[in-house]
C-alpha cells in the first residue's frame, strides 16, 4: 500500500530538484566555456554553479570558447571558483 504512493512523490521531488539544479541561468549557451571580459574570469557552463551568476555578465562581455585552452590563449583569463576552481589570482 505505501509502496504504490511514495515513490511517485519521490520522483516529483527529484525531478524539481533537476530542474532548479540544471536551470541555474536563462544565457544561451553558445559553446561550453564562457569569458566574462569584464571581470576577466572564465566559467565552465557544464559545471554552471549559481554563484557564477551568468544571467549578470554583460551580452558584450561574453566570449565563448569551446575548450579552456582557447579561452586562456586569447586573454589573461582567471578561473571561476565556483565552476573550474583553483583559481590563480
Ligand atoms: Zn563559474
Amino acid at each position: 500500500m505505501r509502496r504504490r504512493i511514495l515513490p511517485g512523490v519521490c520522483c516529483q521531488q527529484n525531478q524539481i530538484l533537476w530542474f532548479f539544479h540544471r536551470r541555474r541561468s536563462t544565457v544561451t549557451k553558445l559553446k561550453r566555456f564562457l569569458g566574462n571580459s569584464n571581470t576577466l574570469e572564465v566559467h565552465d557552463t557544464a559545471n554552471e554553479k549559481s554563484s557564477c551568476q551568468l544571467d549578470e555578465i554583460k551580452v558584450e562581455h561574453r566570449h565563448w570558447y569551446d575548450t579552456i585552452g582557447q579561452a586562456k590563449a586569447d586573454k589573461d583569463y582567471d578561473n571561476c571558483a565556483w565552476c573550474l576552481g583553483s583559481s590563480t589570482r
